[in-house]
């Protein structure tokens, strides 16, 4: 719950401040997979994979976290300079704030969805007042397409509704020896301020939206779940349990079923409250 309610908070003026140190708060970096780490925050999440032809990562959260994050990388023995291709879940200051901060770092090449980047070009959120450093975006990607570096290959499951552009990454990582996939959820939440129907929505389409995302999320059967906020696959735990020497602690598949549902109940109940007859089901011609 504690995930929902630091979202719903985002949507009002200055909650950044106000629901604080979960964003901002270190983590130490872990490993994930053979070639996947967390550079995160306590709160915000940072994916870093690696390769001998360089490295990837998934979103910088706030612009105040990027001397955190460069810190994590150097901690696990890597070279941020060595980052060729950062990638971004959604254009809002709490996952991408500091990707033009790490750019000047790393000189990578940003990769994300034409909608999203929109936003992300000129510093601005998706639905939310207040900005944060604008980047440059090397590429834009479609729904399925993959970018590759090495033998890192993540493909870009278009998820939009939370914004126009929302993109979950997912791929294949192996743990001594054994391939799993993996899906790193941008979000599902429905934020206070959207207007999903009516004649002014947050933006047209955005209802039947988050129902083909939701719906494509749930065709998917990732072995590890990852998302832009550690709260939503349970990372504590996760973690302790990985810290304690368990390989596989990330490979699990309950809580991302969990997510899911909670996700459609939420989008289906405010469909409801916005006087969508037949909810999902009726958007999309079920
Ligand atoms: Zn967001």
């Amino acid at each position: 719950m504690r995930c929902l309610v630091v979202i719903l908070l985002a949507a009002l003026p200055g909650a950044a401040m106000a629901q604080g140190s979960d964003w901002t708060n270190p983590r130490e970096p872990f490993q994930i997979a053979d070639d996947l780490y967390y550079v995160g925050t306590e709160g915000l999440a940072a994916f870093l994979f690696t390769s001998d032809q360089g490295h990837l990562l998934i979103d910088v959260p706030l612009q105040e976290n990027v001397p955190q994050v460069l810190a994590s990388i150097r901690a696990l023995g890597f070279d941020p300079a060595d980052i060729r291709i950062q990638l971004a879940s959604h254009a809002h200051f709490d996952h991408v704030g500091g990707l033009a901060d790490m750019q000047q770092v790393t000189g990578a090449d940003l990769v994300m969805s034409a909608a999203d980047a929109a936003f992300v070009r000129q510093g601005r959120n998706f639905g939310l007042n207040g900005g944060y450093p604008a980047a440059d975006v090397a590429r834009t990607v479609g729904h399925l397409e993959t970018v590759r570096l090495g033998d890192i290959e993540l493909t870009a499951h278009l998820t939009p509704g939370h914004t126009p552009g929302c993109t979950s990454w997912g791929g294949r990582v192996e743990i001594e020896g054994r391939p799993y996939d993996f899906v790193s959820i941008c979000s599902l939440s429905v934020l206070g301020n959207y207007q999903l129907g009516g004649d002014d929505p947050t933006y047209a389409g955005q209802a039947r939206d988050y129902c083909t995302s939701v719906a494509h999320l749930e065709s998917l059967e990732p072995d590890i779940f990852l998302a832009a906020h550690g709260s939503w696959f349970g990372i504590d735990d996760k973690m302790a349990r990985r810290s304690a020497g368990d390989a596989r602690a990330f490979v699990e598949r309950g809580m991302y079923r969990d997510y899911l549902e909670r996700a459609r109940a939420s989008i289906e109940g405010r469909l409801e409250r916005e006087g969508f007859a037949g909810g999902c089901a009726g958007l999309m011609g079920g």
